[in-house]
């Protein structure tokens, strides 16, 4: 629909909260792996929004879904329950470890209600004194004040304080340290597969599988956070299938909705019994427009054939990568799994992944970063081999543009 008075990137300073610092252009339409701005300038999309998008934009069984639901049922409140939500449910019991499902509206809450949970569970197991979480340094958890404590960035929670307490964090990836911090007080530890934000950093199958032992060992929860990689990012429907172990507690959010907010808690029916009635709540969990879109990305995700693909474009974007770093010798390190992939930066370039991911835009290349001194590559699961070859060439003129 036609507005009268434009609308440009100018009025975001005067109408908007400066907490963001979006780009000069402003997409108006996707499909699939593209999108167009304003001026109908077409860009490659290797960001995926931030890792959500993971079936492109305006997929049609997902705008078939949407729309159909958007003509027969929005919302009911929690007081009754509805089909969408129901078979998304079932749907995710059936396909992962979870036999119990709490739905909420993004990533954050999610784990909110993943951490309550854990809290609350071990005050009804083993009393008040079993309350510490531990998490990872460099994680990154969501933006409530219980999730942005819990993870490990100081930089995101100065001047929030007093921030909540009975929170530790020890270092990624290091399992004695781990050993060293847990204890029968300590009621959950949570994890990232991949530490997404924070320079897309895999965990290795020793480090996931000795935290389980060590959960085990404390009866603590192992949640695993999700959100990020799940819903068939990583090349498997979710991280943990490929690394030998079981969570007690997963959050999904990002890519379950294709787009559409929708954030979810797995977990076992022993554990859920500890969310009994009034204890924990959200307004829009589980509405139907958000679970019927959900459902529908599940069931394209979950095909084997899928996930496959996502292996193989992994493949396909390492050698790509790998030769473009042959040409400009940028990269230390390219890393990741599935199609989450960082580029980790030369020490003569360091701080300077912004830098790049805005050369690549100027080139009409979507990419992300994930720290500052690491791209972040998150495109759709299924985007065509010919756009991952066509953006990987605006992606060598823009590192060309930087390194001229
Ligand atoms: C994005 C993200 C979150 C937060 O999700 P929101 O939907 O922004 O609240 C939490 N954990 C991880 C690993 C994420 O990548």
């Amino acid at each position: 629909m036609a507005h009268a008075v434009p609308v440009g990137r100018a009025l975001f300073d005067d109408v908007m909260v400066p907490n963001y610092a979006p780009a000069a252009i402003i997409p108006v339409r996707g499909e699939g792996s593209r999108l167009w701005d304003q001026a109908g300038v077409e860009y490659i999309d290797f960001a995926g929004g931030i890792a959500v998008t993971c079936l492109g934009h305006a997929h049609p069984r997902l705008v078939a879904a949407l729309t159909e639901q958007a003509q027969r049922l929005w919302h009911v409140s929690n007081v009754l329950v509805n089909e969408p939500e129901l078979r998304l449910a079932r749907k995710l019991c059936e396909l992962t470890f979870a036999e119990k499902i709490f739905f909420a509206n993004s990533g954050a809450e999610a784990n909110e209600a993943a951490l309550k949970l854990a809290r609350k569970y071990a005050s009804d197991h083993f009393g008040p004194e079993k309350r510490e979480i531990i998490a990872f340094t460099q994680s990154f958890h969501g933006r409530t004040l219980f999730t942005v404590t819990v993870g490990g960035q100081p930089k995101y929670t100065q001047g929030f304080e007093p921030l909540p307490g009975g929170i530790t964090h020890v270092p990624y990836n290091d399992l004695a340290a781990l050993a060293a911090a847990i204890s029968d007080k300590t009621c959950a530890v949570i994890m990232e597969p991949i530490l997404g934000e924070s320079g897309v950093i895999p965990a290795s199958r020793a480090f996931v599988q000795g935290s389980r032992e060590l959960c085990d060992r404390h009866q603590a929860l192992l949640i695993f956070d999700e959100v990020q990689t799940g819903a068939g990012r990583t090349g498997e429907l979710y991280a943990y299938m490929g690394l030998g172990v079981r969570p007690d507690i997963l959050t999904s959010a990002k890519g379950l909705g294709g787009g559409f907010p929708i954030g979810a808690m797995l977990t076992t029916t022993a554990i859920a019994r500890s969310l009994g009635v009034g204890s924990h709540g959200t307004t829009y969990g589980g509405n139907p427009l958000a679970c019927t879109v959900a459902e529908a990305v599940l069931d394209i995700v979950g095909e084997p054939q899928v996930l496959a693909g996502v292996r193989r474009r992994h493949e396909l974007f390492m050698e790509r990568l790998h030769a473009l770093d042959q040409c400009f010798g940028v990269f230390t390190e390219i890393r990741g799994r599935g199609l989450l992939l960082g580029c980790a930066l030369q020490p003569a370039w360091q701080g300077r992944a912004k830098d790049f991911v805005d050369a690549a835009l100027a080139r009409g290349l979507l990419a992300l970063v994930a720290g500052p001194d690491v791209i972040r590559l998150a495109p759709s699961l299924i985007i065509p081999e010919e756009l991952i070859e066509a953006g990987m060439q605006r992606f060598a003129q823009a590192v060309a543009d930087l390194v001229r």
